[in-house]
């Protein structure tokens, strides 16, 4: 524990060093849960039949784009499942010219993308209808891994589509984000010290990673149930599938540490699911290295749907709310908050 401390301090003094005491907010829109895709891992999988399915309408994407404006948020993310339809592609381009027209207090809000994997053409689309940032988490950066939380033998689950979709959002101009989750089932210490190689390989601008949390409801958290209540087998489960929230929280706080460490200029995401481990999860991050916080800025009634995973927090909460809540703990922790910027390194 002492070890990472130190590591934490560190990481801490170079982000200090390198970025500055800022923290920035991307206000996270959760647009639509409705996905083609099945991870083994997710909530909103198609295959989950327990969902309440939404498309959010444009006035309320464009209401929560004003108050993020409003806020001071320098930029926002339009997150949802992933559809590759000619209608969903349309109407992205035209929010994104949109959300772009309300401008910002001194400049256009910044948008970030996650919508999953598109063709080269689309990235090249939604680039240029003006979006500055794109999110695509590769999830497990090892090959084997990947095809173990994503339904084996369906082509839109491929790994290696996955990657080129990366090279894609690289080449279409970008500022590129990806991802891991941090204690998944069969995962192993060597995978999340590959997974940072793996980041710095593809110079990737951001990194979003947070803890694994078992949803029931999901076939990946059905089998951790089962494993649970059978402790004894000797079937080969990785390294961390039993571990306690705690020793989950720490791993993952040493995970940014460890990459800011190892890439000091980048946006780094404190993320929510790390709320789920500890109120202050987040905030620990922060003092771990991170620098971006995204908090959820989605009309409330949609936002109950967008279930991910296990005890989410803040489902209840409007985005003032959530605002509020998060810079008291924001000023429990000394940090700064980057109003009306981007944060953007380059
Ligand atoms: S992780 Fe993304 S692509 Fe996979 S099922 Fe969930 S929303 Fe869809």
């Amino acid at each position: 524990m002492e070890t990472n401390n130190n590591l934490f301090k560190e990481a801490y003094n170079l982000k200090i060093k390198h970025r500055g005491p800022k923290v920035y907010f991307r206000g996270l829109i959760e647009i639509s849960n409705v996905c083609t895709k099945n991870c083994l891992y997710c909530g909103i999988r198609k295959g989950n039949p327990c969902v309440d399915r939404y498309v959010l309408p444009d006035n309320q994407v464009l209401e929560s784009a004003r108050f993020a404006i409003e806020a001071g948020y320098g930029s926002i993310a339009l997150q949802g499942g992933e559809r590759q339809d000619s209608e969903w592609v349309e109407r992205i381009a035209r929010l994104i010219r949109e959300i772009k027209e309300l401008g910002g207090t001194s400049q256009p809000l910044g948008i970030t993308l996650s919508l999953g994997e598109q063709s080269s053409e689309v990235f090249r689309y939604w680039k240029q209808a003006g979006a500055d940032r794109y999110l695509l988490r590769i999830e497990a950066s090892d090959e084997q891994l990947y095809s173990k939380i994503h339904p084996s033998g369906t082509k839109n689950h491929s790994y290696s589509t996955r990657l080129q979709a990366l090279y894609d959002l690289k080449s279409a101009g970008y500022l590129l984000g990806t991802g891991v989750m941090i204690g998944l089932p069969y995962q192993t210490r060597v995978n999340l010290d590959n997974d940072l190689k793996f980041f710095k390989e593809l110079e990737v601008d951001m990194v979003g990673m947070g803890p694994y949390i078992p949803y029931e409801l999901t076939p990946l958290g059905k089998l951790v149930a089962q494993w649970k209540q059978d402790k004894e087998s000797s079937e080969f489960r990785g390294d961390f599938w039993n571990l306690s929230d705690k020793q989950l929280l720490n791993l993952s706080l040493e995970m940014v540490a460890r990459l800011r460490c190892l890439m000091p200029h980048i946006n780094i995401a404190a993320t929510t699911a790390l709320q789920v481990l500890d109120p202050l999860g987040r905030e620990k991050a922060i003092m771990a290295g991170a620098n971006v916080i995204m908090p959820n800025i989605t009309v409330t009634e949609a936002k109950r749907n967008y279930n991910l995973y296990e005890g989410k927090p803040g489902l209840q909460d409007d985005a003032q709310a959530t605002k509020d809540f998060l810079l008291k703990n924001l000023e429990s922790v000394g940090a700064e908050v980057g109003w009306n910027e981007r944060g953007d390194w380059r």
